[in-house]
């Protein structure tokens, strides 16, 4: 044991953090414990779906906490068959299986369509996934992931995920094989810096998964619950997806993701899938609260107005400092910047109290809560057109 001189030193440094410590949230607000206030258009990573400590949250936990933890994996508790009953009543899914994290349900994700190989495509196992895609930091996710500074990490990885191009056919087609039993994907690549997936490109690659026998994978842990002004993603393409993981949004600020699959797909047997904390009654409670807020069409038509509003504002302040190109939907946004400038910018609304973040050196990347206002929006905006003023000033003296 060694004495910890500094507050910080006990935990495992695993990413820089700015120096401060957060004690409160509400809404589209933190605090941090100098009493600090900050507009927050990270919220968890895209995971505070109605903002901070939101009430309707806190009190199904509140009320579930003092009712039943957990009685255990191996039976069933009324919260996650309420919470698996409505998802799948609000999707093309039938099944549902809940997860602590969104990696293990991608880690679910693979293992179903490795086992649908295993009974029905002669032990295909291979999953086309895509450059530029990120599905987790478990060693089978972290290989799915078409990350660049994943590739010499943690040899040897997981084999069997040959990588195609996003929004390009062919080379999904160019790697199926005898071999190849799903394809998977993020409907917008989110950590990669907001790119999506046409609608064009995933009506193609479901009648392509079709046509071939394969499995259609979509990771929407970050474009699922409501994210985009639809409750999933693959709405906006009209299509049905075989098996869909959600994380994130659907603990609404606590630990909870699941994996879905249609009647077709969902063929785990006994002892293929489990795990002690998965579905416990606590984190279900959370995610039915999130649910029945998220779902309603008044509530996903505020996000897709809301998604507008940000989208224009700025799609005008791109224009006033000769920027880039606004992409994404709804509330997950992204802003080219053009140079390799957003750490920079992040660092300086930090501290003028805006949070927002920068997925990749030249864009900033917005995932405010589903329920920002247009006067939060703003705030933020004007917080960013500041530092830009200074910046332009800046490079025109240098
Ligand atoms: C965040 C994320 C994950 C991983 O979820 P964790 O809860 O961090 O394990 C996987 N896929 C996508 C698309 C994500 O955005």
């Amino acid at each position: 044991m060694t004495d910890a001189t500094h507050p910080f030193d006990a935990l495992m440094e695993i990413t820089a953090r700015p120096p401060v410590v957060f004690v409160r949230g509400a809404g589209s607000y933190l605090w941090d414990d100098s009493r600090k206030r900050y507009l927050d258009f990270v919220q968890g990573w895209a995971v505070n779906a109605l903002g901070h400590s939101p009430p309707a949250v806190a009190e199904a936990l509140a009320a579930q906490a003092n009712r039943l933890l957990t009685p255990s994996p191996a039976f069933y508790n009324e919260p996650s068959l309420k919470l698996a009953k409505a998802l799948v009543a609000n999707s093309c899914f039938d099944q549902v299986f809940f997860a602590n994290s969104g990696a293990e349900a991608n880690e679910g994700a693979i293992k179903l369509a490795r086992k649908f190989g295993s009974l029905y495509k002669n032990g295909a196992y291979e999953i086309i996934s895509f450059v530029g895609g990120f599905h987790g930091r478990t060693l089978a996710t972290m290989s799915a992931s078409g990350k660049k500074a994943f590739e010499p990490l943690f040899e040897p990885k997981v084999t069997g995920f040959p990588k195609a191009q996003l929004n390009d056919l062919d080379s999904v087609k160019r790697l199926i094989s005898n071999k190849t039993v799903a394809v998977m994907l993020e409907p917008i690549q989110g950590e990669a810096g907001v790119w999506p997936a046409t609608d064009q490109f995933l009506r193609e690659l479901r009648a392509l998964t079709k046509e071939r026998g394969l499995l259609l994978i979509v990771d929407e842990i970050q474009t699922g619950m409501g994210r985009t002004g639809k409750l999933f993603h693959y709405e906006h393409a009209g299509i049905e997806p075989d098996i869909m993981t959600l994380g994130k949004g659907i603990g609404g600020g606590v630990p909870l993701a699941a994996l879905l699959a249609t009647d077709y797909a969902s063929c785990f047997e006994h002892g293929d899938q489990g795990g002690t904390f998965n579905g416990n009654p606590l984190m279900c409670a959370a995610g039915l609260a999130v649910l029945e807020y998220v779902a309603k069409p008044e509530f996903l038509k505020a996000v897709t107005d809301a998604g507008l509003f940000l989208e224009s504002e700025l799609q005008k302040l791109s224009a006033r400092h000769g920027l880039g190109e606004v992409r994404g939907r709804g509330l997950l946004l992204a802003l080219d910047l053009k140079l390799p400038i957003g750490a920079s910018i992040v660092a300086e609304a930090f501290a003028d109290g805006v949070l927002i973040n920068s997925p990749q050196p030249d864009a900033l990347r917005f995932m405010p809560a589903l329920n920002v206002t247009h006067e939060e929006i703003s705030l933020m905006i004007d917080c960013l057109d500041a530092i830009l003023v200074k910046a332009g000033a800046a490079r025109r003296v240098a």
